[in-house]
């Protein structure tokens, strides 16, 4: 009886100590990938159980209404809508979300970030390629009922984005210009995950378009070996910009992949030889017809 009593005593002491520590820490943080169609792009949605938020939000705004629907799901708030870099595929569907949750922050880790965002959608405009999302068109004199760029979006002055009732997403941008001028990387410790952003591509083909010169190709490598390196013992999860979750083997699989791009474009004689090389190489790979098709194009000059 008395070793039953002590026993007890003991589960109740340990279940108090449990206790204890969730109510420090709050809730585990929860990641949840939402997959986009349009140029195989993720969003990614952060709970602790008490609020969200989501990084990148999609190409196109159909897509990021059904984004909104699942945050809408889970019945918490959102808090932040956190924006890597100034490519339409990770920005396009802000419109939306900041329709749907008018609470949430649009925010961005460095204003160089916030003008990449701002020139890109001004030169889409120019091209009319935000004819099919006027929403995004720039508020202007002409067009005062445009996306208001300027006031909308939020440069964080910190470089760690904390979740209300508790966990921390480490955010890291001094990097040189790779696949986009400025990009930001999430760590987080609780979940030991890294969010790579477009440093990763995963089984599907790399934007080495407009703006990725020879620079920003090895600048890239440089990067992707430093990564490699620095993560060799924690060893997290990684969840890249484009494509299928991972692990650390994704820095030597995207490395490699670029070798093959340089090689293949340095020799070939039409872009089509270098397109059917590419595939050849990379039989199942998505967005031959889009990311490939403009990243050769750029390259190899007829
Ligand atoms: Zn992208």
């Amino acid at each position: 009886m008395k070793s039953f009593t002590i026993f007890l005593a003991l589960m109740i002491t340990m279940g108090s100590c449990n206790a204890q520590k969730t109510g420090k820490t709050g809730k585990a943080l929860k990641v949840t990938v939402f997959k986009g169609h349009t140029a195989t792009v993720n969003s990614y949605i952060f709970s602790n159980g008490k609020s969200q938020i989501v990084m990148d939000v999609l190409r196109s705004s159909e897509e990021a209404k059904q984004l909104a629907q699942q945050i809408k799901a889970a019945g918490l708030p959102l808090t932040h809508i956190l924006i890597t870099h100034g490519h339409p595929d990770h920005y396009i569907g802000m419109d939306i979300l900041h329709k749907a949750f008018p609470d949430a922050k649009i925010v961005v880790a460095s204003p160089e970030i916030k003008n990449d965002i701002k020139n890109f959608s001004l030169w889409m405009e120019s091209v009319g390629w935000l004819d099919g999302e006027v929403n995004l068109k720039p508020k202007s004199d002409k067009n005062p009922d445009g996306f208001d760029y300027d006031n909308a979006i939020s440069v964080l002055s910190d470089d760690q984005l904390k979740l209300n009732g508790g966990g921390i997403l480490e955010l890291k941008t001094k990097y040189d210009p790779a696949e986009a001028e400025h990009l930001t990387t999430v760590y987080s410790k609780d979940l030991n995950a890294l969010f790579t952003s477009d440093f990763c591509y995963n089984k599907v083909h790399l934007w080495l378009g407009t703006g990725v010169d020879h620079v920003h190709i090895q600048n890239w490598k440089n990067q992707l070996a430093a990564l490699k390196t620095k993560y060799a013992k924690t060893n997290p999860v990684i969840y890249p910009g484009h494509g299928d979750t991972s692990d650390i083997s994704l820095f030597t699989t995207v490395t490699k992949y670029i070798e093959n791009f340089e090689r293949v474009t340095a020799g070939a004689k039409t872009k089509k030889e270098a397109m059917e090389a590419m595939k050849k190489l990379y039989p199942d790979w998505k967005q031959d017809d889009f990311l490939l098709l403009y990243s050769v194009d750029y390259h190899i000059k007829e």
